[in-house]
């Protein structure tokens, strides 16, 4: 009995953790029992990241533990061993990848959760790593230990079908079951409600060839046979369901409020930086959308509330912001008391006057009422979410 984790195995030849995973698991001795396999995003900022930076580990139970660590050796040398070093080519994002550095990790233990509250929330490369019963390999432990430690209190699933060996160019998903398996009350995230895209593909190279994403264990597997069942759908290589971190909001501790002090928006790509009262800086990208709208209509004496990631450079990268009191943008004439009219000036320091029954009152201005873009909580459309981001509708905040 113990826990096996497994992380970085992206490469030329691999393609994909989850893949590689996938068919470890397929592979393992006769009379192995398979716990439910974890599927862990871990922090979005880590320096050396696989491309979705997922992490993968499982609980096996056997009689005989030092055979299945023989077998885990030898399918280490043949199988993952042979990945370390290299890279995915031509992924369409133009982020740097590092070269594989495949980690493998036993515990005959889980244990506690405390690597991975630092791991999905921080910098864990100076931290010591939980002591492994055996570790296989490079930096791929980190992210194999912190999915073996994950508590797993708040999660969902994902049924994830890999392609043929083989399989390259457009993905085939039939888009009428896509339509089906969307419409499923517990399955998420399928489409872009707003474009209607499809969110289920992976662009770019991967052996994936999509991910069904749902709250619960039987509507994810439900949702997979109903595409993989389709016309439409290409042949798969296999698929299998994970419970994953994805969604929990784990990534987010605590909500910063301050006041705006600065606004500055990049002309071209409409980046937003807020300087707060402090001096605390918070970046908004555009791909934040309505949260990236709210940070450009902010201005000077604002106060607002942010959640969000602490970059290595200092700054916090939000991912949730509202507005809890607006600076008056603008101040018009005031109504007239008798009629309800918009007052009108009758010239300098004259007055003003009603255009309908004439009442006259000293010169005067009232505030007009800064109502923000969005009421409450905003965060981005869900293609512009981390893996990692909890939706507001889902209550219970960080
Ligand atoms: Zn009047």
């Amino acid at each position: 009995m113990g826990w096996l984790g497994l992380d970085d195995t992206d490469s030329l030849s691999g393609g994909c953790t989850t893949e590689v995973f996938h068919r470890l698991l397929n592979e393992l001795p006769t009379g192995t029992r398979v716990g439910q396999p974890r599927l862990i995003r871990l922090w979005p900022f880590a320096q050396r990241r696989t491309r979705g930076n997922a992490a993968l580990a499982v609980e096996l139970d056997v009689d005989d533990t030092a055979s299945l660590l023989d077998h885990l050796d030898r399918w280490w040398t043949s199988n993952i061993l042979p990945l370390a070093g290299s890279v995915q080519p031509s992924d369409i994002s133009s982020r740097k990848q590092s070269p594989a550095s495949p980690g493998m990790v036993w515990f005959d233990e889980k244990p506690d959760s405390s690597f991975y509250w630092a791991a999905v929330r921080g910098d864990v490369t100076d931290l010591p790593l939980p002591p492994a019963s055996r570790r296989w390999g490079g930096h791929g432990c980190i992210g194999a230990s912190a999915a073996v430690a994950w508590p797993a209190m708040e999660v969902t699933w994902e049924a994830i079908a890999w392609r043929q060996s083989g399989a390259n160019g457009p993905r085939s998903v039939d888009e009428s079951a896509l339509n089906i398996v969307d419409g499923l009350s517990e399955v998420v995230f399928c489409r872009d409600p707003r474009r209607g895209k499809q969110l289920v593909a992976p662009r770019g190279v991967s052996p994936v060839l999509f991910g069904i994403r749902a709250l619960t264990l039987k509507s994810a597997s439900h949702g997979c046979l109903t595409l993989l069942e389709a016309e439409g759908t290409e042949a798969t290589a296999g698929w299998r369901v994970f419970e994953t971190n994805q969604a929990s909001g784990d990534h987010l501790q605590g909500t910063l409020p301050g006041t705006v002090e600065k606004v500055s928006i990049d002309p071209v790509r409409k980046h937003v930086t807020l300087t707060l009262q402090g001096k605390a800086v918070v970046k908004v990208f555009a791909e934040g959308g309505p949260v990236n709208a709210l940070a450009r209509w902010l201005k000077p004496g604002d106060t607002i509330e942010v959640r969000g990631l602490r970059h290595p450079d200092g700054s916090l990268h939000a991912e949730q912001m509202r507005c809890m009191d607006a600076v008056t943008r603008a101040v018009e004439r005031p109504q007239c008391s008798a009629c309800g009219r918009r007052m009108k000036s009758m010239g300098a320091n004259q007055g003003v006057r009603c255009p309908g029954c004439k009442l006259r009152t000293e010169d005067a201005w009232v505030d007009v009422p800064s109502t923000p873009p969005y009421d409450g909580w905003v965060e981005p459309n869900v293609d512009g979410r981390r893996h990692l981001a909890r939706p507001l509708s889902w209550s219970k905040t960080p």
